[in-house]
């Protein structure tokens, strides 16, 4: 593993959407990111209510990515969206029933979710609140065990914890 460059940072997604956020619908250069998310909203059975949009914008607004209910409510204070924190980690709980974020299954204190639902794996850097894919390519699982009759194997997520090296 040496050529990991490429990867997404983890602080992405955020800033260079919160000049756009404020824009209204009738100056939007297409693609329309209102009118989309609604209908990203209403196609996975969800009301798209004013802080659903809102919360939407913030997490589908700017490529995949992975966030915590603290981070997420941190930025929509920064960019002065009202909510609570336990409306933030309600709707990050629909948004996950609804299939349009997964809950990565890291067994850390804090619940992380990604917006890219498709199967892949995280190396994850607890100490520095930290979560990035593994680029494709680079992991596969060998030797799996045989598994029980009638059962399929559903889904792979394999996380990497990662800690600072002592030296
Ligand atoms: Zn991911």
């Amino acid at each position: 593993m040496d050529n990991l460059t490429n990867m997404p940072d983890c602080n992405s997604g955020a800033d260079s959407f919160e000049a756009g956020l404020k824009l209204k619908c009738a100056f939007c250069t297409s693609p329309c990111v209102s009118r989309d998310l609604g209908t990203k909203l209403r196609d996975a059975g969800l009301r798209p209510t004013r802080q659903r949009m809102e919360l939407a914008k913030l997490l589908f607004g700017k490529g995949d990515r992975h966030t915590t209910a603290d981070m997420l409510y941190e930025e929509a204070m920064r960019v002065e969206i009202p909510v609570s924190l336990a409306t933030v980690y309600n709707t990050l709980q629909q948004f996950t029933n609804a299939g349009l974020l997964r809950r990565l299954a890291t067994d850390t204190a804090k619940a992380w979710f990604d917006t890219n639902v498709s199967e892949h794996h995280h190396l994850l850097m607890e100490e520095d609140d930290c979560i990035v894919d593994v680029p494709s390519g680079y992991l596969s699982i060998d030797h799996l065990p045989p598994l029980p009759a009638g059962m399929e194997i559903a889904r792979i997520e394999v996380v990497l914890r990662l800690r600072r090296r002592e030296d």
